[in-house]
This record gives structure tokens, sequence and C-alpha cells, in this order.
């Protein structure tokens, strides 16, 4: 494995980037920073964001402007404003140590008078928008005749949002000898077109599959009728007490209805679209990314510029019309190593762009059925649990309430206690559910993959029942014991059937010809100090007590694909 010292970084770049915590370069760093420390050698990366590319290509330009002289040695142009800022801010971190290294970024929807200061001030590198940076051109403001590294950001966002014309003006404004690199998450003709044109042989550097979305997403769908899109979606957010999302919509008077109804039904949510003054775009953002908002309702184009890297999910109230978009919202979650879902809700008619997805992506699409009242009570009732569970308890406020509330609630036994708690917000689920329709489209009616698992069910008999000591109040989660069997067998490809969880024991099934493996793989395993102890069980296991020992039968989730699985970073 490389390091960033054999690269031969300045100690100041290599000071800056520890600081940041960088300790090994990331794939697309590893392929692109030797590369475009050699003059002149053009490059495309295919990448997506939250792969590094930032510092992939921000490096080797810091490690090579010459300070000596005050002109624009290098350009970037990138889609949107925040990620002008983004850019801007990562070099600046870059350069913490570099305190000669002057950068600008230059953006519309702001004042344009601080951008021609610093400009004016004398500036090595600019970050801009396509049509700020023509504006600036025009002008005679921005000078790039002395440009010696382009940066084409998101290549493929900037053309889609139309800037081809912007970007043709301002590729031949710039000198030839330059070094160019254009990156871009996806291929279409016209970055094929850009390269032929304005690129001298570059080499192709692609971190994982061409056109392939994040290694960490899920892809699931639901197969409704149009008129019930909008009571899955309510059911879907329902079924993930702990959502934190994006929904996509096609349209901006769309996007803004599902936001209304939504909030007011009293979701977490609000909306983002391109109706929005600036300011109104930045406060949701802000609010987002701060998580105060669970779910935000936006288009594909507003959404650009909002980078958050641990959403659980991304739906797709819509497919989109390109499904090239497809893969910029699906690659939003599954971010920095972890792992995300990404749902499409999509109607009767539109069977045959799953197989179109799947070829693109080469990832196999879930089929999954709406969930009816029952299964979403439960998670909504478990979820209650675990923030019970977890909650603390601020003594000191509370104390004074408490000799009137124990009086209050003396009369009930424990159980009985418990019980009442937990149905304050159980029953409104429950009473909201209660009739609920069954919202799944028959599949027998169209070319749908089965429902359920998008592939048959393994045999119920493959796979072996084994009991372990670990349960909720070991923190256990049904995800973190899957991730505990991938860890200790080291492979992730073992088939996870049924997980029930207790507080202190769980029974998992795995696939029975790694029954073995599992097993011996716990051998003297101390998890938080709990001696870890299986066993292969044949029964059912233990007899119902109580409400509360009832065992949990979580669904497993699905693990991301495996074999060809790239280790991330
Ligand atoms: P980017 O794709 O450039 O937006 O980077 C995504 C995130 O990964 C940013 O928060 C970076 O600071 C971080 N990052 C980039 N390179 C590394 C690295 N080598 N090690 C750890 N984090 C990194």
């Amino acid at each position: 494995m490389s390091s960033f010292e054999e690269f031969g970084l300045r100690k100041e770049i290599l000071s800056a980037i520890t600081e940041m915590g960088f300790e090994e370069p990331t794939p697309i760093q590893a392929e692109t920073i030797p590369y475009l420390l050699i003059p002149n050698a053009d490059m495309i990366g295919l990448a997506q964001t939250g792969t590094g590319k930032t510092a992939g290509f921000g490096l080797p330009i810091l490690q090579q402007i010459d300070f000596g002289q005050k002109t624009i040695q290098a350009l970037v142009l990138c889609p949107t404003r925040e990620l002008c800022m983004q850019i801007t801010k990562d070099m600046q971190r870059f350069s913490k140590y570099m305190p000669e290294f002057k950068i600008v970024a230059v953006y519309g929807g702001a004042s344009i008078q601080p951008q021609i200061q610093a400009l004016k001030s004398g500036v090595h590198m600019v970050v801009a928008t396509p049509g700020r940076a023509i504006d600036l051109l025009n002008r005679k403001l921005l000078k790039v005749q002395h440009v010696k590294w382009l940066v084409l950001d998101e290549a493929d966002e900037m053309l889609s949002m139309g800037f081809k014309d912007d970007l043709d003006t301002l590729l031949a404004e710039t000198p030839p000898a330059k070094q160019t690199m254009l990156f871009s998450a996806t291929m279409p003709n016209e970055i094929r077109e850009i390269a032929g044109t304005y690129m001298h042989d570059p080499v192709l550097i692609s971190v994982g599959k061409k056109n392939s979305g994040a290694e960490n997403v899920q892809h699931e769908f639901y197969v409704v009728h149009a008129k019930d899109r909008y009571a899955a979606l309510k059911r879907i957010v329902d079924l993930y007490p702990l959502i934190y999302g994006i929904v996509f919509c096609r349209t901006r008077a769309e996007t803004q209805e599902v936001a209304d109804k939504l909030m007011g039904e009293g979701y977490n949510a609000d909306v983002l679209h391109g109706d929005l003054s600036q300011a109104q775009r930045d406060f949701v953002m802000n609010r987002f990314r701060l998580k105060h908002l669970q779910l935000l309702v936006a288009t594909d184009v507003a959404a650009r510029g909002l980078d958050v890297n641990d959403l659980t999910h991304v739906i797709n109230y819509n497919l989109p019309d390109e499904l090239e978009v497809y893969i910029h919202r699906s690659g939003r979650t599954g971010r920095a190593g972890k792992t995300g879902t990404s749902i499409s809700i999509i109607h009767t008619r539109e069977p045959q762009k799953i197989p179109q997805l799947e070829k693109l992506l080469s990832k196999k699409f879930i089929r999954r059925e709406v969930p009816g009242g029952m299964e979403i009570c439960k998670n909504q009732l478990f979820s209650l649990i675990d923030k019970v569970e977890t909650v603390e308890v601020n003594e000191s406020q509370i104390g004074p309430f408490l000799e009137g509330i124990y009086s209050k609630l003396s009369r009930f036994e424990r159980d009985e206690l418990i019980k009442k708690f937990v149905s304050v917000e159980f029953n409104r689920f429950l009473s909201f559910y209660e009739n609920a329709p069954d919202l799944n489209v028959n599949v027998h009616d169209h070319k749908f993959p089965e429902r359920g698992e998008g592939k048959p069910r393994r045999d119920r008999a493959s796979f072996s029942r084994i009991f372990i000591n670990l349960g909720t109040k070991n923190n256990m989660t049904p995800s973190s014991l899957i991730g505990l069997i991938n860890d200790r067998t080291g492979h992730k490809s073992i088939q996870i059937g049924k997980i029930e969880m207790m507080k202190k024991f769980s029974f998992i099934e795995v696939d029975s010809r790694f029954e073995r493996e599992v097993m011996g793989s716990f051998r003297d395993c101390n998890i938080d100090g709990v001696d870890v102890a299986v066993e292969l069980k044949t029964s059912e296991g233990p007899k119902e007590r109580s409400w509360e020992k009832r065992p949990v039968d979580f669904k497993s989730p699905k693990r991301k694909s495996n074999r060809n699985d790239k280790k991330r970073w």
C-alpha cells in the first residue's frame, strides 16, 4: 500500500493532511496523485463525490504551484456553488502550512464584488462555477492565459445542467499546453466529445467499475399503483423510524406537494427546490446537515450542492427520466464506508426500467413488499424501546416531579406500567394502520421479479440456527450481529436467514454450509467483557413467558454484495 510520503509530497502538505486524519491514500488518490505529478499528462477520472477526488487533484496541484508567480495557475470548474465552496475549503485545509498559497471561489448567487477584489489581489487558484467564470472572463477579470492545470469536476453534472457552451468557451480560452483533469461519475457521449476536442491522449483512471454506483448501496424497489405512491412513501418512512434521507421528486411542483403533505402530517421534513431563494435553500440545507430534519424532499438540481455523508436512505419517489441520474441519486448514500439503501417507488407501467438499471449498475435490485401495519408498528415499537434503553435521565430536573408521578402510578404492576408507557406511542400507529389496505400490486399481473428477496428464498432447511449469548443488552442489533459474523469469519458471503434477538441472547440462522466456520470463529472471543458462547440449536428456542421476552423477528438486513467487493478505505 502506497503512502502519501511515497508520493514525495512537501512536508507542509503531509503535516496538514495528517492533521486531517488522512492516513493512507484512497483508491482514486493512489492512482491520480503519482500520475498528476507528471507534467502535461491529461487524465479522466471516473469517480464520485466521497471518494477523495478533491485531494486526488488538489494535492498534486498544490505541490507544483509556483508561488513566485501571482497568476492564476490552476482553474477548477464545478457545477454548484456548494461544491465550489467545499473544494476551496478543502484546498485551504491542505495548504494550512503554505500561507503563500492564494485561492478564491467564484460562483453565482453571491455578490461579485468580493470575488473581483480577491482576483485583483492576485491568486494562484480559482474554483468557479462556469456561469460566473464566463461573467468574470468577459469583464477581463478572470485571466486564464497562464493556467497550467484545468480541472473539470463533476463534468457530467455540468453538462446536464446546460453548461456545455460555457465550458467550450472556457476551455478554448485556456492555453493548449496545460494539464487537464476531468472528473465524472458517468461517461456520457458529451464527455467523450470534450475529451476528444480538448484533451491530449488522456488516460482513464477509474475506481470501481465503469458506471458503477457506490459499492455499499443496496437497491430496493416497491411496486404500487401510481395513485398509491404517496401512501407507499409514508409506509416506507414509517418502517424506518431513524431514517435520515432525501426523497427525490421529478418536478418542483411535485416536490413541494409531497413535502407539504409530509410536513402537514407531522413528519420531520422540509423541501428543497429551485423556486426557493438562495437564503432559503441554505437554511434548509443547514438544518438537514445538522440532522434537525430527517427527510429532505428535493429535486435533482437543488440537491446537487448538498454534501452529506451519512444518509441512511435515498428514496426515488419517481424514477428519473434519465437512468444515469439514478446513479447520482443513489450515490448520495453508502458513502465514507457506510452502508445505505436506495429505494424506488415505481408504478405498474415501469417494469422495464429495473432491468435497465440493474444492467447499468451491475447490481441486483431487490423487490420489497410495501409494509403492512403490523410490520411498521413492530419497528416503531422497538425503536421506542431502544430509545428508552439509551435515554439519559436528568435527575436534577426530573427529580421534583417524581414523587407526584410515583404516587399517581403506584397502583400499577410493573408489567402493566411498561405496557401502558409503550402503548402511548404504539397506539398512534396501531390506530392509523388498523385497516390499512395492502398497497402491493399483484405480481402475476406484471413482469417484475418475485416479491421479497428478488430471488427465490433459500430453503429453510439449508440454514443452521445458532444460539449466541449476545442480545440487545449488549448493544447488539441485527446488523451488528451480522457485522460481527463478517468480521470473525473474514468473509461476507455467508447468507444469513432469520435473526431473533432477546435481551441477553439471540438466535441467528446461517447458511448450513458455513455452520462450523461461524461457530469456530467465535472461539476465544470476548465482546465488551462477555465471553462469547455459541451453540447449534435444532429446536425453535425458548418458550415465550411474557410479552417482553417474546423474540423479535427481525428481517435480516441485506448485506452488500460480496465476492467482488473492494475493501473501502
Ligand atoms: P471528496 O470526495 O474529495 O469530497 O472527499 C470525501 C471526504 O473524504 C472528505 O471529507 C475528505 O476530507 C475525506 N478524505 C479524502 N481523502 C482521504 C483520505 N486519504 N483519508 C481519509 N479521509 C479522506
